[in-house]
């Protein structure tokens, strides 16, 4: 077994203002290489795939539908340990149903999803020991509200994994060090910024020590300003070798840190390859459509809402 290294980083945002200005901080692309320094006195171990797994996610021929919707149409997927596979498609076409189906969050209706060569779409999988194993993060982050950042990261390690309250404690700290809220260990959700809510909820899911970890949209809800303290948590974990399938809208995230990128539509993968392939070289009509529509490299002006709703 492999374990990997998970270091702390000083957090500073490279999207603040220009002094005096007041004005919102504009977006700009997010450049992971100037946003941090590291502190490599602190490490966390965080174990990650077991070098001799094979593939570490696996899906085969998945199809899911919910009523007559038809929204996985016949998915085959392969991920390998260590990798970071990036998701992205128009809103609809299927990805978050597809990390469900994966953390066996939705049944799936025909084929098949493997993880580490083990089946866990079987008849009488036992669940549970199967979600230790892969780490799930929302848009919304899910944090009890009553409980403190220490609290929501040991509950599960206390309750599900029966560790003692003092090593989940000590593992918790270190974890929570780790995403660079070392001070935030007895504040609850409430008193924290978003961004700092999020890096929590990460620190929660690594608690089980899981194989792979899943991330929908994790970015999605945050202030802008916010955005690149969390990218720089999962580009690091990334790093220190965790197998990650991560679901975002952050080209210059998915260009610097994904191995390769998968484009969804209509719950089918359109194309796939690595990212400066499918992002600046797409080969598919849908996937540069995508593309023009969320770069906006269209003026405003030359958008128009087409008759189902959609912007051309
Ligand atoms: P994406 O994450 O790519 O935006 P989703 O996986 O959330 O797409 O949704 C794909 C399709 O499945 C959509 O048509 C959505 O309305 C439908 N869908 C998702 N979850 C449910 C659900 N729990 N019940 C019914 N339909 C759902
Ligand atoms: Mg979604």
């Amino acid at each position: 077994m492999r374990y990997a290294t998970f270091m702390a980083i000083p957090f500073r945002s490279t999207t603040e203002p220009p002094e005096g200005t007041g004005h919102a901080p504009e977006r700009q692309p997010l450049d992971l290489r100037e946003a941090v320094s590291f502190d490599p006195t602190c490490e966390v171990s965080v174990a990650t795939t077991p070098v001799e797994a094979g593939t570490m996610v696996r899906l085969e021929g998945v199809r899911k539908s919910f009523g007559d919707n038809l929204v996985l149409d016949g998915v085959d997927l392969s991920v390998d340990p260590g990798e970071v596979l990036v998701i992205i498609g128009p809103s609809g076409s299927g990805k978050s149903t597809l990390l469900r189906c994966v953390n066996l969050l939705e049944p799936i209706q025909a084929g098949r999803i493997l993880l580490e060569g083990e089946e866990i779409t079987r008849k009488g999988v036992n669940v549970s020991a199967i979600r230790q194993r892969i780490g799930i993060v929302f848009q919304q982050f899910n944090l009890f509200p009553q409980l403190t950042a220490l609290d929501n990261l040991t509950l599960a390690a206390r309750r599900i994994r029966k560790i003692p309250r003092r090593e989940a404690e000590a593992r918790a700290h270190e974890l929570l060090a780790s995403v660079g809220l070392k001070e935030k260990a007895h504040q609850h959700p409430h008193q924290l910024s978003g961004g700092q809510q999020q890096r929590v909820a990460i620190a929660r899911a690594l608690m089980m020590e899981p194989h792979v970890m899943l991330f929908d949209e994790v970015t999605s809800a945050l202030d802008p300003e916010l955005v690149g303290e969390v990218l720089v948590v999962m580009r690091n974990l990334a790093r220190d070798g965790m197998t990650m399938l991560i679901v975002t809208h952050e080209m210059q995230f998915a260009k610097e840190v994904g191995d390769r990128v998968v484009f969804m539509d209509g719950g089918r993968i359109v194309e796939e390859g690595p990212p400066r392939d499918v992002l600046d070289n797409p080969k598919e009509e849908r996937t540069q459509q995508f593309l023009r529509r969320t770069q906006l490299s269209h003026t405003l002006e030359e958008l128009t809402i087409d008759e189902e709703g959609g912007s051309e």
